[in-house]
């Protein structure tokens, strides 16, 4: 029997790490910084056994390092387009584009699958705890999907990120969707003058909670307008519009 709780941990200024507690041992997902994510693990008294790093960017594993202090034997995954990128890797997931597919990385007895999404940078990559009889399946999405939002195209194109946001979401409508950042208020925001007259967009700003994480992908397919564009350029239009946007 597995019995997976996942714990956001705020980090820095608007980041989340998580913290996967799943029989004796613990995972932690894009460790922004040690404190926190030290902390965390202490309050519940359970090793490390692995981290699971989204992309390469700084905020996402600044913690590795402080973390491997104290539990050197623990894995280090991310894709292996970000070896070099990601310190201390051990484990490169040459996941591809089109498809989850399993990684043989187990969390107490389910295997973590894995998909490819690059976008905001080349080796982003979205790891997929698939549902059990006791909870939904679970995503971790890091800089790529954010509630209402998508990253900044840092490396990729438009394009990539369509087909990433698309193929992403190629779930179940009930699959929870764990992001990097918290910018839920500030994409609505930007998303209402998108979509002026999507009453799912005012609905869910009216009543917002300061810790949105997880989303849905029922919600996101309702209220997202980067996944909801219908074409690349449709998208490459909004993320210019968003990047100019000041909310
Ligand atoms: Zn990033
Ligand atoms: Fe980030």
């Amino acid at each position: 029997m597995s019995a997976i709780e996942i714990v956001p941990i705020p980090c820095l200024r608007d980041n989340y790490a998580y913290l996967v507690l799943a029989g004796e041992g613990a995972y932690v997902v894009d460790p922004s910084e040690p404190g926190p994510v030290l902390a965390a693990l202490d309050a519940r008294k359970r090793p490390l056994v692995g981290i699971f790093a989204t992309h390469h960017h700084p905020d996402h594993v600044g913690g590795v390092d402080g973390l491997l202090g104290r539990w050197p034997g623990a894995f280090v995954a991310g894709h292996a387009r970000d070896r070099g990128r990601i310190p201390r890797q051990t484990h490169f997931v040459d996941a591809p584009r089109d498809r989850y597919v399993p990684t043989g990385l187990h969390v107490d007895g389910i295997e973590v699958l894995a998909l490819h999404i690059p976008g905001h940078t080349l080796g982003a990559i979205a790891w997929y705890l698939p549902p059990d009889d006791h909870r939904p399946g679970d995503v971790f999405t890091g800089d790529t999907l954010f509630a209402a939002g998508c990253g900044r195209l840092f490396e990729g194109t438009p394009e990539m990120m369509f087909t990433s946001l698309r193929t992403l979401c190629n779930l179940p409508d009930e699959t929870r969707l764990w992001f990097g950042h918290e910018y839920t208020a500030a994409n609505l925001a930007f998303a209402a003058t998108v979509e002026p007259d999507n009453p799912a967009i005012a609905e869910r700003r009216a009543h917002l909670p300061s810790c949105t994480t997880p989303t849905t992908v029922a919600l996101e397919r309702a209220t997202n307008p980067f996944l909801r564009a219908e074409n690349p350029e449709v998208l490459a239009r909004i993320r210019a519009a968003k990047d100019a946007f000041r909310g």
